[in-house]
C-alpha cells in the first residue's frame, strides 16, 4: 500500500466511522416503525420485518407511515434540518421497503446513503444493491419539496428504477416521475385493476431488478413528471430539458420548473468521466440561410445611397432608410418585411449592405482559394480560419460569390461538466470511482467515500494472460470458454468493440458454444438475457455497455435455489477480459460483475501484444522479446512485468483523457458565464421582470451612442445632421429635430442634448404604446426582446466556436490559446449585449407582431463528437431527432394557476 492509499484509506475509515452512529440511531428506532401498517390500498401479504412488539402484523392499524411523512414535512417548515430527521427519515424507507419489496436496508446500504446524503461520491460494488441505497437519500431529500433526480445512464434503467423502487416512495406517499425519450411518466399503480395489480406486483418483486412492468408507468407529459417530488432520467434528458427550457417563449413551456435541487448520479464515472468528452448540443440545419445571403446579396446592388440608405464611416453603419425598405419589401413581394420575415431578414439585410459598401476587397479582405480571408485592420496580416461575427461573413462569401459556409446552426449546447454543476447538492454511486478520484475533486468539488460490502468479497482475479498475436490469444479464448461452459460455470466474456464481439461470437459458433451476444443495441431486452448470465453453462459475449445496471444472479432470475447451488460449486461467475481497456475502471467494472454478495466467482485478462492499448505502447519490443524468447502463438506467459506495463499504459490514457476533458471544460468555463448571464436575462424576460424598463434603457443607450460619434468634446464639433438622421433611423417620426437641435447644438450642452433625444423617445414611445394598447405592447416588448437574445445569441455560440478554433491555431505563439480565447471572448461578449440593445431599440418602433418562435427547422439533439476521440464511450454516442417544442403554449386564462407553478393565480403572479 502506498503512503497515499494509506492517507486516503485512513480518511476514508474515518468518515465511515463519523456514519456508523447514524446507522445505529437508524437500527434503534426499527422496532418503533415496525409497529406502523402499511396504505391500506394496497392491502397485501407482507413479508415479515425485523420483530417488532406483540406480534403486530403489517396490514393492520393506520396509515402511519404515510402520516410520517407529513409529519418530517411539517417539521422541516419548522425549523429543522434534514439532518435533524435523517434517522427517522432512513426508518421509514427501510420500513416502507420492507413491507413492499420484502427488502430490508443493509447497515452498509444505511452508509451508502448517508454518504449520498452528504453530497458525495458513494463507491460500492456491483451487487451491492444501489437501486434501493438510494431510496434513502432521496425521500429524505425530496421532503423538502425541491425536487430530486436520480440519473441512470439508459432510459430502460429509469423506466426499471421509477418502477421497481417506486412502490416505496409511494408507500410514504410521494410521488415519482420519469423521463424518457420519447415520453415521460408517473409511477400510478392505481391505474391498474387491484387484481391485475396484485399479479403484477408479484411479478415485480421477484425480477423488478431487469423486468419492466409497464403498467405501473402512466404517461404524462414533461412537466408533469419534473413537478413529481422524486424524478429519474437519463443524463440527457435532464440536459436537454434544461436547454429547451431557456428556448421558451413562455413560462408555461418550462418543464424543469423545480430548478436544480439536488441530484444521484448512478453509475457516475460512466457520466461525469466518460461522456463528459462530449458535450449536448441542440442545432439546426441551417440552409435557408445560405439562400438568404445569396438573396441579399443580389437586393444590395439596386439600391441607391443617400435615398435608399445612409452610410455612417465612423460608426461602420449602415442604415436603411424607410424608402429603402418599401424597395426592398417590393422586391422580395413582402408586405411588411419586420412582421414577415422577422429580425431575421432585416439581420440580413444589414449584412449584405455592410459586405458590399463598408468592407472593401483586398483592404479588409482577400479572396484566396474560394475563401474570404479576414486582413487584421491594425497589422494587414491574414488571419486565416477567422471569422466575422453576426452572418457578416456569410454575407461577404455572397458577395464575392464564393462557397456560402452552410453550418448547422447550435442553438444551445452544454456539457455536462456544467449541467451538473447547477444542482445545489450533487451526489454519485458506482462500483469504480476510486481511481478517478481526484477528478471528481478537481471538477465537481465531490469527494469519493468507498463503502464497505455487505458480505467479504471472494472473487480470485487471475493474473493476466499475455499472447505474442492476437490469433493466439483468440484461439486460447475460445477453449477456455468452451472448456468451462462444458464444466457448467457460467462464463461472462467482455469485448471491447462490437466488432470483436463479433469475431468471438463467429469463432464460438464454429465450436458449437451456444452463447448470447450483447452489443448495446437494445437495452431492455439485453437487461433480461444479462439476469440470466449466471445460469449454470450460460456464455454470454457483451461489450461494456451492454445489460449494464442488471444484476447477475447465480443460478438465474427469477432465483432457483438449487440452480444457484450447481453454480457454487462450480466456482460461480467466471469473466473474462478479451482485452484490457483504455481505463484500469472499466476493467474493474468488467470484473465486478463477479463475485457480488460474498458470491464466490473469479476474473481474467486476456492480452495480446497486438491489442490496441499494447500496440501504442511498445507492444512491437514485447513481441520481439517473445520471439527471441521463442514463445510460440499459441504459448502463453503470466508476467507481472508485462502486466504493470499495461497498467502504466492504461494510466497514462486515463491522464491524457483527463487532460481532454480538462480541456473541454475550460473553454466550456468561458463560455458558461455568458450562457449564465444570457438564461438569467431570458428568465427576468419570461417572468415579466421590468421589461418596459429594459428597453427603456436599450432606447437611451442608442440615443447615447449616437450622440458619442456625432459629436466630438476634442474640437467641440457636433454634426447635427447625422444626429438628426440616426435618430429618425431609429424613431420613424414626422417632425424635423434640425431646428431644435441646432438651438441646442449653439449652447454645447451634452446633457440637454441627452434629455431633448430622451425625451423624443419617450413621448414616441409613449405614443406608441398608446396605439398599440398597453397589454400588447409588453406582450411586444417580452416577444421582441426574446426574439432578439436568442437570435443573437445564436450566433454568439457560432463565433465563439470560430474563435475556439482559431485560437488553437494561433497556439504555435507564445501565447497560451485558453487565455487568448477569454480575452477575445470577453469582448465579443460585450459587443453581443451592445448589439441586443441596439437591435430592440431599433426595432421595437417598427414591428408591431412578433411570431413567438424562429423559423429554425426541426432541432438535432446530438453530442458533438468533434472533442470525442473512439474508444470507451464513443460507442454511447447517439443522436436523436426532435422538433422543437411549439413555441405556442396554451393561452392562460387570469384566473388560472400561473403556469411557473408558483400555486397563485396567473394574474396574481406572471400574470400581474
Ligand atoms: P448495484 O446497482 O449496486 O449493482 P442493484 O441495485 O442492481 O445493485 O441490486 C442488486 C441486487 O441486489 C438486486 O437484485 C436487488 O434486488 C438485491 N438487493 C439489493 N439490496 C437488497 C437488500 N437489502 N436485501 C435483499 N436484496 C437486495
Ligand atoms: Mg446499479
Amino acid at each position: 500500500m502506498g503512503i497515499f492509499d494509506k492517507i486516503f484509506g485512513d480518511a476514508n475509515k474515518k468518515a465511515i466511522k463519523t456514519i456508523e452512529p447514524l446507522v445505529k440511531s437508524v437500527n434503534e428506532l426499527e422496532s418503533q416503525f415496525g409497529r406502523f401498517s402499511l396504505d391500506p390500498h394496497t392491502k397485501r401479504e407482507l413479508v415479515p420485518a425485523a420483530p417488532s412488539e406483540a406480534g403486530s402484523r403489517y396490514g393492520v392499524g393506520v396509515d402511519e407511515l404515510k402520516a410520517k411523512t407529513e409529519e418530517f414535512k411539517k417539521r422541516l417548515a419548522e425549523g429543522e434540518s434534514l439532518d435533524d430527521i435523517l434517522p427517522e427519515a432512513f426508518a421509514a424507507v427501510r420500513e416502507a421497503s420492507k413491507r413492499t419489496l420484502g427488502q430490508r436496508h443493509f447497515d452498509v446500504q444505511l452508509i451508502g446513503g448517508v454518504v449520498l446524503h452528504q453530497g458525495k461520491i458513494a463507491e460500492m460494488k456491483t451487487g451491492e444493491g444501489k437501486t434501493l441505497v438510494a431510496t434513502l437519500p432521496v425521500y429524505l431529500n425530496a421532503l423538502a419539496g425541491h425536487g430530486v433526480h436520480i440519473v441512470t445512464v439508459n432510459d430502460y434503467l429509469s423506466r426499471r428504477d421509477t418502477v421497481w423502487m417506486g412502490q416505496i416512495y409511494h408507500a410514504l406517499g410521494l410521488t415519482v416521475g420519469c423521463l424518457n425519450h420519447e415520453a415521460s411518466y408517473v409511477y400510478d399503480p392505481s391505474h391498474v385493476s387491484e387484481k391485475k395489480e396484485e399479479g403484477l406486483d408479484k411479478e415485480r418483486d421477484t425480477t423488478g431488478a431487469f423486468k419492466v412492468v409497464h403498467e405501473f408507468l402512466r404517461p404524462v407529459g414533461r412537466r408533469e413528471a419534473y413537478e413529481a417530488d422524486i424524478t429519474y432520467g437519463t443524463n440527457n434528458e435532464f440536459g436537454f430539458d434544461y436547454l429547451r427550457d431557456n428556448m421558451a417563449y413562455d413560462l408555461s413551456q418550462m418543464v424543469q420548473a423545480k430548478g436544480h435541487n439536488f441530484a444521484i448520479v448512478d453509475e457516475v464515472d460512466s457520466i461525469l468521466i466518460d461522456e463528459a468528452r462530449t458535450p449536448l448540443i441542440i442545432s439546426a440545419p441551417d440552409a435557408e440561410s445560405t439562400k438568404l445571403y445569396e438573396t441579399f446579396s443580389k437586393i444590395v446592388p439596386r439600391l441607391k445611397e443617400n435615398e435608399d440608405y445612409n452610410v455612417d464611416e465612423k460608426l461602420k453603419a449602415v442604415s436603411i432608410t424607410e424608402g429603402g425598405i418599401e424597395k426592398v419589401e417590393n422586391m422580395l413581394g413582402l408586405k411588411n418585411i419586420y412582421e414577415e420575415g422577422g429580425t431575421r431578414y432585416v439581420h440580413h439585410l444589414e449584412q449584405a449592405l455592410k459586405a458590399q459598401i463598408l468592407f472593401h476587397r483586398d483592404k479588409d479582405y482577400v479572396v484566396k482559394d474560394g475563401e474570404i480571408i479576414i486582413v487584421d485592420e491594425f497589422t494587414g496580416r491574414l488571419m486565416p480560419g477567422r471569422r466575422w461575427s453576426e452572418g457578416l461573413h456569410q454575407a461577404v462569401e455572397a458577395k464575392e460569390e464564393v462557397l456560402v459556409q452552410k453550418e448547422s446552426r447550435t442553438l444551445a449546447t452544454i456539457t455536462f461538466q456544467n449541467y451538473f454543476r447547477l444542482y445545489k447538492k450533487l451526489a454519485g454511486m458506482t462500483g469504480t470511482a476510486q481511481t478517478s478520484a481526484e477528478e471528481f475533486h478537481k471538477v465537481y468539488g465531490i469527494d469519493v467515500i468507498s463503502v464497505p460490502t455487505n458480505k467479504p468479497m471472494i472473487r480470485t482475479d487471475l493474473p493476466d494472460r499475455i499472447y505474442k498475436v492476437e490469433e493466439g490469444k483468440f484461439r486460447a479464448l475460445v477453449r477456455e470458454i468452451k472448456e468451462r461452459h462444458e464444466k457448467g460455470q457460467p462464463v461472462l466474456v467482455g469485448t471491447v468493440s462490437i466488432t470483436k464481439n463479433e469475431i468471438l461470437s463467429a469463432l464460438l459458433g464454429r465450436e458449437g458454444v451456444p452463447h448470447k451476444v450483447l452489443n448495446a443495441k437494445n437495452h431492455e431486452q439485453e437487461g433480461e438475457i444479462i439476469a440470466q448470465a449466471g445460469r449454470a453453462g450460460a456464455v454470454t459475449v457483451a461489450t461494456n455497455m451492454a445489460g449494464r445496471g442488471v444484476d447477475i444472479i447465480l443460478g438465474g432470475n427469477p432465483p432457483d435455489s438449487a440452480e444457484a447451488q450447481k453454480v457454487v460449486e462450480f466456482g460461480g461467475l467466471h469473466v473474462i477480459g478479451t482485452e484490457r481497456h483504455e481505463a484500469r475502471r472499466i476493467d474493474n467494472q468488467l470484473r465486478g460483475r463477479s463475485g457480488r454478495q460474498g458470491d464466490p466467482g473469479s476474473s481474467q485478462f486476456f492480452v495480446s501484444t497486438e491489442d490496441d492499448l499494447v500496440r501504442v505502447f511498445g507492444g512491437d519490443r514485447l513481441k520481439n522479446l517473445m520471439e527471441r524468447l521463442g514463445v510460440g502463438d499459441d504459448d502463453v506467459i503470466e508476467n507481472r512485468l508485462v502486466s504493470r506495463a499495461i497498467e502504466q499504459a492504461q494510466s497514462k490514457i486515463e491522464g491524457n483523457n483527463f487532460d481532454i476533458r480538462k480541456y473541454v471544460l475550460e473553454y466550456d468555463d468561458v463560455m458558461n458565464k455568458h450562457r449564465t448571464a444570457i438564461y438569467k436575462l431570458r428568465r427576468e424576460i419570461l417572468d415579466g421582470e421590468n421589461v418596459k424598463e429594459k428597453v427603456a434603457d436599450s432606447i437611451y443607450e442608442e440615443t447615447e451612442r449616437i450622440i458619442g460619434a456625432h459629436t466630438s468634446t476634442e474640437t467641440g464639433e457636433w454634426n447635427i445632421e447625422e444626429i438628426a438622421e440616426s435618430m429618425k433611423a431609429m424613431i420613424p417620426m414626422e417632425e424635423d429635430l434640425h431646428q431644435k437641435l441646432r438651438e441646442i447644438s449653439d449652447s454645447r450642452d451634452i446633457q440637454r442634448l441627452n434629455d431633448f433625444l430622451k425625451e423624443i423617445a419617450d413621448s414616441a414611445y409613449a405614443q406608441r404604446e398608446k396605439q398599440a394598447g398597453e397589454e400588447a405592447m409588453r406582450n411586444l416588448e417580452r416577444m421582441l426582446f426574446l426574439r432578439v437574445v436568442d437570435e443573437l445569441w445564436v450566433d454568439h455560440l457560432e463565433q465563439m466556436e470560430y474563435l475556439r478554433d482559431s485560437v488553437r491555431l494561433r497556439a504555435y505563439g507564445q501565447r497560451d490559446p485558453l487565455v487568448e480565447y477569454k480575452i477575445e471572448g470577453q469582448k465579443m461578449f460585450n459587443q453581443l449585449q451592445a448589439a441586443i440593445n441596439s437591435q430592440v431599440a431599433n426595432l421595437i418602433f417598427k414591428v408591431s407582431f412578433i411570431h413567438p418562435h424562429t423559423k429554425q427547422g426541426s432541432a438535432i439533439e446530438s453530442r458533438d463528437e468533434s472533442y470525442s476521440r473512439s474508444g470507451v464511450g464513443a460507442q454511447m454516442q447517439q443522436e436523436a431527432t426532435r422538433q422543437t417544442p411549439s413555441a405556442h403554449g396554451p393561452k392562460v386564462g387570469r384566473n388560472d394557476p400561473c403556469p411557473c407553478g408558483s400555486g397563485k393565480k396567473y394574474k396574481k403572479c406572471h400574470g400581474k
